[in-house]
C-alpha cells in the first residue's frame, strides 16, 4: 500500500464533511459538492441508504449539467428573440399543417441532414417558426446557430479581409443546424453571392439549415448576382433533402394592430381624432421587437 493510499483510507474511517467537500471539489462535480450535506440531512431523515444518498446526489449532478448544457446552447444559438412552437396560433394559419410542424419540431430531420425552407410574405411567422425549431435542437442537444443571410455574406467577407475563411468553415462544420433567415430581402454583391454559394455546398448532407425567405424560387437568380447557372446548382443541393413550407396569409403583425385598433376604438371613441397618433400599433415595452 502506497502512502498515499494509506493516508486516504485511514481519513475516510471517520466521516469528515470538509474533506468530503474537498474531494469532491477535486473530482469537479460542483452540484454534489453544493447538495452532499442537504441531501445527507434528508437521507438520514428517512432512513435512506448510502445507495440512495450517492445515487440522489449523482442525479442531481448529471440535471444541472444538463441544464447548463442546454443553456449554452441557447446562448451560442443567438436567437435575436425567443419564440416556440407552443406560442404558435396555428388557427391564424389553416393552410399550414400543425402535425407537421409538431413533428419537425423532434428534430428527426436533422439526424437525416435534412433541410426546411420556410417561404411566404413578410409577417407571416417564419422567422418565428424557424427560431422554434431551433430551440427545439438546443433542447435536444443539437448545436445551433441563427444568422440572416445578410448577416452571414457579412461574415464571411470580414473572414475573407482577415484571411480566416477556414476558420469560420471549421466553425460552421461543428454546426448541427444553421437557420438563415430573410434570404432574399437583401440582394448579395457578386462575392456576397459566391459566398453563399460556398456556403450552401459546404453544408450540403453535412449540417442541416432552416431557411427563411419571402422569394419563390423562380426568383432566387435576383439574390443570387443573376447568377443563373450558379443558383440553379445551389438550389440543387439545398432541396436535394427538404421540406419547403408554404405559408400563406395576411401579416400577423398587421391582423394584431388591425385588432388592437378596433379595440381602441371601442373603448376610447371620443379621445381619438382622425390625426391623432394611434399608440395602440405600438409594441408593448418589454414585448419582443418585431422581425424586419
Ligand atoms: P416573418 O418572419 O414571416 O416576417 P415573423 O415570424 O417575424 O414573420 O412574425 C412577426 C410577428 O408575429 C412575430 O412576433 C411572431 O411571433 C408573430 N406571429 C406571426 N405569426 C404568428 C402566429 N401564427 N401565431 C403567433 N404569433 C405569430
Ligand atoms: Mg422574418
Amino acid at each position: 500500500m502506497t502512502k498515499e493510499n494509506e493516508s486516504t483510507t485511514s481519513s475516510t474511517k471517520q466521516h469528515t464533511p470538509t474533506l468530503l467537500q474537498s474531494y469532491l471539489k477535486t473530482l469537479r462535480v460542483p452540484t454534489m459538492w453544493r447538495e452532499a450535506s442537504t441531501v445527507a440531512r434528508q437521507i438520514s431523515e428517512h432512513d435512506g441508504s448510502y445507495e440512495l444518498y450517492l445515487q440522489q446526489l449523482a442525479e442531481l449532478e448529471v440535471q444541472q449539467r444538463k441544464a447548463g448544457a442546454i443553456a449554452r446552447r441557447l446562448k451560442q444559438a443567438q436567437f435575436p428573440v425567443n419564440k416556440e412552437v407552443g406560442d404558435f396560433d396555428f388557427a391564424a394559419v389553416p393552410k399550414l399543417n400543425k402535425k407537421r410542424m409538431v413533428d419537425l419540431a423532434q428534430c428527426n430531420f436533422i439526424n437525416l441532414r435534412s433541410n426546411i425552407i420556410f417561404n411566404g410574405p413578410p409577417g407571416t411567422g417564419k422567422t418565428h417558426l424557424a427560431i422554434a425549431l431551433g430551440r427545439e435542437a438546443c433542447l435536444r442537444g443539437y448545436k445551433t446557430k441563427f444568422f440572416t443571410a445578410s448577416g452571414l455574406a457579412n461574415l464571411y467577407r470580414e473572414a475573407r479581409e482577415e484571411r480566416q475563411i477556414l476558420k469560420l468553415e471549421k466553425q460552421i462544420q461543428k454546426l448541427d443546424l444553421i437557420i438563415m433567415d430573410e434570404l432574399g430581402y437583401i440582394p448579395l454583391d457578386r462575392q456576397g453571392a459566391e459566398h453563399l454559394f460556398g456556403f450552401f455546398s459546404q453544408c450540403y448532407e453535412q449540417v442541416s439549415l432552416v431557411v427563411t425567405t419571402n422569394l419563390p424560387f423562380a426568383d432566387w437568380p435576383q439574390i443570387f448576382a443573376n447568377d443563373q447557372r450558379m443558383t440553379g446548382a445551389l438550389l440543387d443541393r439545398l432541396t436535394h433533402h427538404v421540406h419547403i413550407i408554404a405559408i400563406e396569409g395576411d401579416s400577423f403583425r398587421l391582423k394584431a394592430n388591425t385588432k388592437n385598433n378596433k379595440a381602441a376604438a371601442v373603448t376610447e371613441p371620443t379621445t381619438k381624432t382622425p390625426n391623432s397618433n394611434d399608440k395602440t400599433s405600438q409594441p408593448k415595452k418589454g414585448a419582443n421587437p418585431p422581425s424586419k
